[in-house]
Order: C-alpha cells, then sequence, then structure tokens
C-alpha cells in the first residue's frame, strides 16, 4: 500500500526536481518549457503557493484592453507587447524575468506619467495571482510601505533589485533576509496601497547602489522590457 502511495506521488517530485531552481547566472543552459501565452483567466487559482521554482514565465504579454494603459510598451496591432522576452538578461550577468507572474496584462509601462516618473510596469492580474523572484536572491524589504501597500524588495546581487507592490498577501516564512531561487513564491496580487489603485502588481526593476540614504528610493528605475534577451546556450 505504502509503495503504491509513493509511486503515485513520485512524479511529482520528478517534476518539482526538473524545473527547480532555474537561472542564476547566465552561461549554464537552462530550459523554462513551454509557458502560458499570458492571456490565460486564473478561474481556478491555487490558494496554497505552487512549488518553489516552477514558474515558467509566459510566451508573451498583452496590453490590457478596455483600460486606459499609459505609457504602453512598443506593441503589435493584436497588443502582444514587441520587446517583450519571457527571460532577459540585467546587469550583464543576471538572468531575469521581466513578468514575474501568469496570466496577466501591461495596464501600464515604465516613464512619464502625469509628470512623475513611473518607476515600474503594472502588470494587471486577477486577485491571488501568484508572484515570483524574478531572478535569485535574497529578500531586502518585506512589510507595508505607504502607496506600496504590501511589498517585497528582493537583491539580486551587482546591484540589481526588484520591487513587488500592492500584494494582497505574503508568502509563508517570506521575511528579511530569505533566501530565493529564480520562480520561488513572494506573495499573490492585491491593490493594498495608501492610495486607490486597481488590482494588479507594481514591479520595478531596480539598479544602482542600495546602501544610500534614501535606500530603494535613490536607486534607478529601469524598462524591464528594455533589456537584453537572454539566449540559451547551445546544449553541446
Ligand atoms: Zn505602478
Amino acid at each position: 500500500m505504502l509503495k503504491t502511495v509513493i509511486w503515485a506521488i513520485a512524479p511529482l517530485f520528478l517534476v518539482a526536481c526538473v524545473t527547480a531552481p532555474a537561472p542564476v547566472r547566465t552561461g549554464a543552459p537552462i530550459d523554462i518549457g513551454a509557458g502560458a501565452d499570458g492571456t490565460g483567466t486564473a478561474s481556478n487559482l491555487p490558494t496554497a503557493p505552487p512549488p518553489a521554482g516552477s514558474f515558467i514565465p509566459d510566451e508573451r504579454i498583452k496590453i490590457c484592453t478596455g483600460l486606459r494603459v499609459q505609457n504602453a510598451p512598443v506593441n503589435d496591432r493584436n497588443g502582444y507587447v514587441l520587446d517583450y522576452d519571457r527571460l532577459v538578461v540585467a546587469r550583464d550577468q543576471i538572468v531575469l524575468a521581466p513578468v514575474p507572474l501568469n496570466g496577466g496584462c501591461i495596464s501600464s509601462g515604465f516613464g512619464q506619467r502625469n509628470g512623475r516618473l513611473h518607476k515600474g510596469v503594472d502588470i494587471s492580474a486577477p486577485r491571488g495571482t501568484w508572484v515570483y523572484a524574478a531572478a535569485p536572491g535574497i529578500v531586502l524589504e518585506a512589510g507595508w510601505g505607504g502607496g506600496y501597500g504590501n511589498y517585497v524588495l528582493v537583491d539580486h546581487g551587482l546591484g540589481l533589485v526588484t520591487r513587488y507592490a500592492h500584494l494582497d498577501t505574503f508568502a509563508e516564512g517570506l521575511d528579511v533576509g530569505s533566501e530565493l531561487g529564480f520562480g520561488w513564491p513572494l506573495g499573490q496580487v492585491g491593490n493594498t496601497s495608501s492610495r486607490k489603485v486597481g488590482v494588479h502588481l507594481h514591479f520595478e526593476v531596480l539598479t544602482g547602489n542600495y546602501n544610500n540614504p534614501k535606500k530603494a528610493f535613490g536607486m534607478q528605475g529601469n524598462d524591464p522590457f528594455a533589456f537584453p534577451v537572454y539566449q540559451t546556450p547551445p546544449v553541446s
């Protein structure tokens, strides 16, 4: 009986092993498999986070329809973002997912907006959609931050930091100092903020030195779609 049970669940572990700790730095071949096309609806959202490392970035992402999208990234006639790549390279070495969730659409791009710099991109997705670490790293900050609401700030090294804001919930056990692999769950999409915001992820890719008096506020924002594509090294 016990044997049967073990064999029944064994494939789950195999899948987890194959997809687990994904890219760390460029140079190592990785296979992220076939992801969704970015147009999915999250009708059957899991309430528990998916296994760490199981995140596969979507193949493409669209501009949201039916919303007033400011700073929309360049897109084709069907609304798909032309510069989107599933994985990009930041700081010449760090493999990063520019959209760290599945089934979202872009509700605001990076750049000047209403006279202020929108320091990230807004990715609209149903409340409860899981948000993942865009690259391996260590949690620098996790908590409540005014306009950001519930947010997580992750240090990827080499002067690269990412911020995930307006989260509804945090992944269990996540705290300052937590070490994360690529695609590890951080929390779920929500609309927490001191301001009125729609349900979306505000995602920032910051570069510079975090150890300045203004911390992350003193770092430079970057358009996640502007980084070069990550080319999977050929398997020899
Ligand atoms: Zn935003």
